[in-house]
């Protein structure tokens, strides 16, 4: 493999039925600064049919190029179409990194890519950094059960892939300027390629949530000791326009559904407010909110490790400061 014919920064774009996911807005934003770093291009791929609206409103995240994989097998996701569209799209046009995020899409397509490209793949990242002395991607994820972080290299083979998890990265900044062009690319697909047949779309259930969208968010762990403390930091979230979340302790206590659970094994969440309720920050647990701007931690054990992680604490049982919060709230 002839290391030097690889060039340029893909993201591989996500849309379902035609709304482009959040991921791809901010694997843009982390693809730049790569592509900066190496001064190399930025391209996004997003694949579906009549998205022209979604791949056109990309240009305005400073990307140089959008390549518009547009075909009518590939209007809802499939894992065999998009893997085969995308695999040929890399043998033939060789990007030097391609980013994928760890949505459960992106995490279904991107083993199997790596694997038809002959490459390899880490999953999960949480940081990526160019190693300016060879141009290397330094990929950095958590390893060991989230107690130590392990920063990993693909030397021999390219494209480096890393898939991202929602979340973890900053948004690209929406301009009205626009920076690059759209090429459309028909791929060679037919019926025949993909073996499984979409039957039906069941939109998620109505209590699902997508905590990698919430500005403020009120987190329960072991701390509540029952499914009925989750009732008080509900009334909190909802004073506040928040969602409601919670450590693996609260959620394999089956207190509430773990599409709520945040960290290394749940949702990764970027909020502008993160409420940790009764929560004594594990490192698993920290892996997946840490990035929030503001920490706000309610604890009744002044030693617990939360404290050391954010910006306010108050020392206390949660059972009396959030009905004392929820007080002065209502008196605003
Ligand atoms: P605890 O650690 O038991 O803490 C409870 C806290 O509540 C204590 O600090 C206590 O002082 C406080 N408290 C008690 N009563 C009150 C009160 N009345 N008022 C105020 N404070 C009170 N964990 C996650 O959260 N997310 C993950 O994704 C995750 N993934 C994992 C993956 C692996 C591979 C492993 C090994 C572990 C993972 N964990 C994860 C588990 C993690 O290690 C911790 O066990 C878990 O986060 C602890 O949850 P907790 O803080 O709610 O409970």
């Amino acid at each position: 493999m002839d290391l030097n014919t690889y060039h340029d920064v893909w993201v591989i774009g996500e849309q379902r039925e035609g709304k482009t996911h959040p991921v791809t807005i901010e694997l843009a934003g982390e693809g730049r600064k790569l592509a900066d770093k190496l001064g190399k291009k930025l391209i996004v791929v997003l694949a579906g049919d009549n998205i022209e609206s979604n791949v056109n409103e990309l240009l305005h995240y400073g990307v140089d190029k959008v390549y518009y994989l547009k075909h009518e097998l590939l209007k809802h996701f499939s894992t065999e179409g998009l893997t085969k569209a995308i695999a040929d799209l890399i043998l033939e046009r060789k990007p030097e990194i391609v980013l994928v995020g760890a949505t459960s899409l992106g995490r279904d397509i991107a083993p199997r890519i790596a694997g038809r490209v002959g490459t390899g793949l880490t999953a999960d990242c949480t940081s990526l950094e160019i190693d300016t002395t060879d141009n290397k991607i330094l990929q950095t994820r958590p390893a060991f059960g989230g107690n130590l972080m392990a920063t990993i290299i693909c030397p021999k083979n390219r494209p480096q892939m890393s898939t991202v998890r929602p979340g973890v990265m900053e948004k690209a900044k929406y301009t009205e300027e626009v920076r690059g062009e759209v090429e459309e690319i028909v791929p060679t697909l037919t019926s025949d390629s993909i073996r499984t047949k979409l039957l039906e779309i069941i939109p998620l259930e109505k209590n699902g949530v997508d905590l990698t969208e919430a500005q403020i968010i009120v987190s329960g762990g072991r701390g509540l000791k029952s499914a009925k403390g989750f009732e008080l930091l509900q009334k909190l979230a909802d004073k506040l326009g928040g969602e409601v979340a919670a450590s693996r302790a609260a959620v394999d206590s089956g207190w509430i559904d773990h599409s709520r659970q945040v960290g290394q094994t749940g949702t990764t969440v970027r909020p502008t407010i993160y409420i940790a309720c009764g929560i004594s920050g594990a490192i698993q647990h920290l892996a997946g909110m840490s990035e929030s701007k503001y920490i706000i931690a309610i604890n009744k054990d002044a030693e617990a490790p939360i404290f050391k992680t954010c910006d306010y604490g108050i020392v206390g049982d949660l059972y009396e400061v959030i009905p004392n919060m929820l007080e002065w709230l209502d008196r605003k």
